[in-house]
């Protein structure tokens, strides 16, 4: 754990320059648009460690996979998120001194992201050679206008009259750190520079997406427009204006810099620099403070329907809020061919791809926070999906229709190449199908089930009926050779979270056939002949395997086993490691961990967390009291689904530690790995965190229940939800349950256990 930044209820605050921070830095001040997004690299140079980073949402690289040992069924590549041409660069050059915090002396800095607006801006004192200047830099990255961002950065000489240079520029010589062979995944068409812009266009190698970067600026002195003749600079990679200029002592010099990426995705390949010249020429008219007037209304919509509070805790209200900034920097839904990655714009770790994190954590969050497309368009993703996942399932042996959906993926390929993730953690199927039974359950959308939701389900099933196989021994159905979610185990016979959410899909999709057959016979009769299904025969196998499905448990204490021979292991708590050797994966051989009892992430809370109305409170507890002495939460989804079961039972200080972990896992670094980015789907599972568990939300025949608690520190916890047709504002305090029905229609809901009627636009307070 690493805290060195300040607290703040709606701002990220760094004082003072640490080097050593700067990566970790660099991926806690990112900004997003959820159409692009960047690393907090400096504008000016900067020749200390850093990973410099410039994404655009579906621009991919497949890198060639690489593995020592090939195995069958291995994916070809890996999705790589394109590090695309930077365009935040301004070199500055006081008098003949190139402007650098690595070989400056740097005072006063201080680094601040605004979540409340959308910027990030940074000031410092540097001194070369006994010469003065204070820094003051300002950016985002427009919501109004995606393509769009800008940049205002002013240096004010403090000791000395003289010349300043700023040489604004586009460069697109730039690499991924992480590729599997060295190679460049961006080739540079062409260049473009002229008084006062420029342009780079490139194009992604093997995906051929064409990128064009355009660039335009103004200078001001002392907030004056101010003429000036920049020096051209126009090479293959990297465009610039020079421009030189005199400055007194006290006077502040600003760049206004726009910049616009645009792609081949979203235009005609030969119009790209047309468009993007229009684009940015639009901006530029505009000017900075008319384009961040509107971007900062956007975000004031957002924070309006998604907004948390928490009053009386300041790091928890800071953690929150950071991880709903970051959800909504990310991904806005708007466009099907888009999911989320792990990491989103914030590190190049999990590159492009798509993983279970989107239905299991961040579904909920947009389900309840968004309007009802978003969520639908998370589902199309995979549906779209469909036929790449049943030949990906047949390339692993498997037939008649069964669909693997992939570990990780940008366009339904599989991207993962470690045969026990790959092969074993097909636990990810099941999250496909529990996202449409999410979906339908929260929208009531029970069209999706007729048009999409029942073919996608019925290939899961097929999946799931060929992957058991029969244990004479047992009498009963085995799922053998998995790795359920605690990744800290591969290989493992029975896993119960997998026989669970196996068994699960498939009473499902019994339960929407009788549905479909019902309500839309002749869809169903279609269905059925284009997937040769035949119902009979394969709903009798499905309902024997119900039947005589195994179910690890331990018969004296009666906890659901996480796998068999679980209980062989030697029995330790993670309390009493050695703290020294945390993370595990950081200093143990991975042989050390797998025979260890250490628990990676949740697995059985993972399950009762996803079933938990077949659970009492008593088998709740008493695995929760097992599992979690024994969890080190070295995945980011983990924290967050113990803390929601620990609100449930009503341990409040286990709940809390663990919400605090979950909101604040990047930003106190919980983990040691803030550089490589931050794990933004897990963000989503802080929200869930708060609001199923805290708040105790669930749905349950149709109807919403709230089930709070509020912990000694909190004065207040409140935020918002979208259930069907009805917008909701809740508010929690020590003693009252307070809801406001923003919406044009009445809600029937239960309040610890109570059923209420609130009247449309009208707000009802429960003592609790
Ligand atoms: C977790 C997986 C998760 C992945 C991406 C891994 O560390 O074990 O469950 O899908 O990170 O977040």
């Amino acid at each position: 754990m690493n805290r060195y930044l300040k607290l703040d209820p709606w701002c990220i605050i760094e004082e003072g320059f640490n080097p050593q921070n700067n990566r970790a830095s660099e991926s806690l001040f990112s900004l997003g648009n959820t159409y692009m997004g960047q690393r907090a690299n400096f504008e000016e140079q900067y020749s200390g460690d850093a990973l410099l980073g410039n994404y655009i949402a579906g621009v991919y690289y497949p890198d060639p996979t690489k593995v020592g040992w090939w195995k069958i069924g291995y994916p070809d590549y890996y999705a790589k998120l394109v590090n695309i041409t930077n365009w935040i660069g301004i070199d500055i050059k006081i008098a003949d001194e190139t402007l650098d915090l690595a070989n400056c002396k740097i005072s006063k800095f201080k680094r601040i992201l605004n979540m409340q607006k959308g910027y990030l801006t940074r000031s410092f004192l540097a001194k070369l050679n006994n010469k003065q200047v204070k820094i003051d830099s300002q950016r985002f990255l427009s919501m109004a206008d995606k393509e769009i961002a800008a940049i205002k950065y002013s240096i004010t000489p403090l000791n000395f009259s003289g010349y300043i240079t700023c040489t604004p520029y586009l460069d697109s010589d730039v690499r991924n750190e992480h590729t599997n062979y060295n190679e460049l995944f961006l080739e540079t068409i062409n260049s473009k520079t002229r008084r006062g812009e420029a342009y780079i266009t490139t194009e992604t190698r093997r995906t051929n997406i064409h990128i064009c970067t355009g660039m335009c600026f103004d200078i001001t002195k002392n907030d004056k427009p101010i003429k000036f003749i920049p020096e051209i600079i126009n090479k293959k990679k990297y465009v610039a204006n020079k421009v030189k200029l005199k400055c007194k002592k006290g006077e502040t010099i600003t760049v206004y810099k726009y910049v616009a990426n645009i792609t081949s995705r979203d235009y005609k390949q030969d119009k790209l620099l047309d468009i993007c010249k229009k684009i940015l020429l639009k901006a530029f008219t505009k000017k900075y403070d008319l384009l961040f007037e509107e971007h900062q209304a956007i975000w004031a919509k957002k924070w309006q329907q998604s907004d948390i509070t928490i009053e009386g805790d300041i790091a928890a209200q800071q953690g929150i809020r950071f991880n709903i900034f970051q959800l909504n920097q990310t991904y806005s839904g708007d466009d099907p061919k888009l999911n989320i990655n792990p990491k989103g714009f914030t590190g190049e770790k999990y590159g492009a791809t798509t993983q279970w994190d989107s239905e299991t954590f961040c579904l909920p969050y947009y389900l309840s926070t968004t309007n009802y497309k978003i969520a639908k368009n998370l589902l199309l993703y995979r549906y779209n999906h469909l036929k790449k996942a049943i030949q990906n399932a047949k390339n692993l042996g498997f037939t008649n229709g069964a669909a693997l959906y992939p570990m990780a993926t940008v366009n339904g390929d599989e991207c993962q190449n470690e045969w026990e993730i790959t092969f074993e953690e097909i636990h990810r199927n099941g999250a496909i199908a529990y996202a449409i039974y999410n979906y339908v359950r929260y929208t009531n959308d029970k069209s999706y089930l007729i048009n999409y939701g029942l073919e996608v389900l019925i290939a899961i099933s097929r999946f799931w009926s060929q992957r058991v196989s029969f244990s004479q021994i047992k009498n009963k159905y085995v799922m053998l050779g998995v790795t359920g979610p605690n990744e800290y185990e591969n290989n493992i016979n029975n896993n119960w979270y997998t026989n669970n959410i196996a068994c699960w899909t498939i009473k499902y999709t019994l339960e929407t056939i009788n549905y479909v057959k019902q309500v839309a016979p002749q869809k169903y009769t279609k269905l059925c002949k284009k997937l040769h299904f035949d119902e009979q025969q394969e709903i009798n196998e499905w309902q024997d395997i119900l039947k005589n499905m195994y179910f690890p448990i331990d018969k004296k204490s009666g906890i659901f086993l996480q796998q068999e021979g679980y209980l062989d292991k030697q029995q330790m708590l993670a309390k009493d490691l050695d703290q020294t050797q945390r993370p595990l994966n950081k200093h143990w051989s991975w042989d050390r961990i797998l025979r260890s009892c250490f628990i990676k992430q949740a697995d059985i809370l993972q399950g009762i967390f996803s079933f938990a109305d077949k659970y009492d409170i008593k088998t709740i507890k008493k695995n929760f009291d097992f599992y979690e002495p024994r969890t080190v939460h070295e995945s980011s989804l983990s924290p967050c689904i113990h803390a929601t079961i620990a609100a449930w039972l009503n341990y409040q200080d286990k709940a809390y530690e663990l919400f605090l972990r979950a909101v604040r896992l990047d930003l106190d670094d919980y983990n040691d790995e803030a550089r490589e980015g931050c794990h933004i789907t897990s963000m989503a599972g802080s929200w869930i965190a708060l609001v199923y568990g805290f708040a105790g939300m669930r749905v349950e025949k149709n109807m919403l229940h709230f089930n709070p608690i509020i912990i000694p520190k909190w004065q207040s916890y409140s935020f918002k939800i979208l259930f069907r047709e009805n917008l909701l504002a809740i508010k929690i305090t020590k003693n009252k349950f307070e809801i406001n029905n923003i919406s044009n229609k009445p809600i029937t809901l239960a309040i610890l256990n109570k059923q209420y009627t609130i009247a449309e636009k009208s707000s009802k307070i429960i003592a609790r």
